[in-house]
């Protein structure tokens, strides 16, 4: 695998930082507990992974796509790079991302665009394309992202890979620097829905040390996975959410989509087409609440504790110091977001932003609870159209962040959700992504689902 990050990645610049030495030394360190007799840490035990960039690692760069975090080396490991490292999983290095993971295409890391393997002038999605492009260009098999309203579901639709949200607390945020906190999800991501599953029993699980972290067993996705191996969908009761086609749906997209869901009533499950209105509010919501978090959360980049300081003369106040580097420090669309989120929480605005975005959180929340009642998972595409070019949508942000109209609900309302990939788009040979939603804590029947269609 460092082989081929040596040979690709000049052209698809998925890596971020790669770690040549420390993957060596643990793969040396895996080979040699199973030479001296030791039974392999986990199941995943000597196998590589691309790490998000959002990861803290401790002794590793961490920089979040960010010119504001260049330089800072961290002191700690997060939660999951701990586990991974536990489990004997090899670091391979950390990947490229929307600078703070704000973007849907990758193109707002400071530090370049990822390309998509599928065709070099196209995006790999965002804001883990870094993670997902590592799979497609088959520079590791397993890798990590975050999904706040899309950033692994949607990467893994347009690279033709699995991408997968747990349900909210599923597992844990610590050490995962935070955007918006009430919907940042960490999740494994893979070429297979068994290898995401594998990944998902590593990470997974409570940690005292996340406040939001599920104190609860880790759902078995990796049984799920194995039962839906035989292809059997008899009594599972399949979702069609109405909402997610019509306008601004690439033809390619919805016919793939539809080809799915005959293959999954070919498998045995009944299909049944399940409004859910709201969701038509989920993306006003979400560019709302995200932001709004987002600008709270990123007031600890200050200057003083982390990465870059600039004008540190001793003719600038602190003050000044603090404006300027963060000037400097981050990019167009992290300021965009600053903007909004401070905007709509000042007082005066508050309760009609926030306050109204809250309600629709609510009211999102609920049409899913409805629509479990009378299904046990719901599909729609990943995303409305397949990847776009580079350079197409940078300046147009309201179209940038449609690429996520199909994934925030599930982020909204914390429930679980998936991408697998689901053939190619007919007019442009591109993958296209099926999304497979279930209830909070039912990952298990996403995966079941998802391994029976793949
Ligand atoms: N594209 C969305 C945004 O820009 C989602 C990002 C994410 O899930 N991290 O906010």
């Amino acid at each position: 695998h460092l082989d081929q990050i040596g040979a690709t990645d000049a052209d698809v610049n998925a890596f971020l930082h790669v770690d040549t030495e420390g993957a060596l030394a643990a793969a040396a360190e895996v080979d040699a507990a199973l030479e001296a007799g030791k039974a392999p840490a986990s199941p995943l035990a000597g196998v590589p992974l691309a790490l998000k960039d959002v990861f803290t690692t401790k002794g590793i760069p961490t920089t979040c796509g960010s010119k504001i975090l260049e330089g800072w080396i961290p002191p700690y490991d997060a939660t999951v790079t701990r586990r991974l490292r536990e489990a004997g999983v090899i670091i391979l290095g950390k990947t490229n991302m929307d600078e703070f993971a704000m973007g849907s295409s990758t193109e707002n890391s400071a530090y370049g665009p990822t390309r998509n393997p599928w065709d070099l002038h196209r995006i790999p999605g965002g804001s883990g394309g870094g993670s997902s492009a590592a799979l497609a260009a088959f520079q590791a098999p397993l890798s990590i992202g975050t999904d706040t309203g899309g950033s692994i579901r949607q990467p893994g639709a347009v690279t033709g890979t699995v991408g997968v949200k747990p349900t909210y607390g599923g597992v844990s945020r610590y050490g995962l620097v935070a955007f918006s906190s009430s919907l940042d999800q960490a999740g494994p991501c893979a070429r297979t829905v068994l290898d995401a599953a594998l990944l998902h029993e590593v990470i997974g699980g409570y940690d005292p040390l996340d406040s939001t972290s599920i104190n609860a067993p880790v759902p078995a996705v990796v049984a799920a996975a194995r039962e839906g191996a035989k292809a059997d969908l008899t009594g599972v009761r399949v979702g069609v959410v109405p909402e997610f086609r019509g306008e601004g749906y690439q033809p390619g997209v919805i016919g793939a989509f539809e080809l799915a869901v005959e293959q999954l009533r070919a498998l045995g499950a009944e299909i049944v087409e399940v409004p859910c209105p709201n969701f038509a509010y989920a993306l006003p919501a979400y560019y709302l609440i995200a932001p709004s978090e987002a600008s709270s959360n990123l007031a600890r980049f200050d200057a003083m504790r982390y990465g870059l300081r600039v004008e540190d003369d001793g003719a600038h106040s602190a003050e000044e110091v603090m404006a300027l580097t963060r000037e400097a420090g981050f990019g167009p669309e992290v300021k965009r977001r600053i903007m909004i989120g401070t905007y709509a929480l000042s007082s005066g605005y508050y309760d009609a932003y926030y306050g109204s975005a809250q309600k629709v959180r609510t009211l999102i929340t609920r049409d899913f609870e409805s629509a479990f009642q009378q299904v046990d998972v719901l599909v729609s595409p990943t995303t409305p159209t397949t990847a776009f070019k580079i350079g197409e949508r940078v300046d147009d942000p309201m179209a940038m962040y449609l690429a996520d109209l199909c994934t925030i609900p599930s982020n909204l309302a914390g429930n679980a959700a998936m991408s697998v990939p689901c053939g190619v788009a007919e007019e442009d040979g591109l993958p296209v992504g099926l999304q497979i939603m279930a209830p909070a804590l039912a990952d298990d029947r996403m995966y079941r689902v998802a391994a029976a269609y793949e």
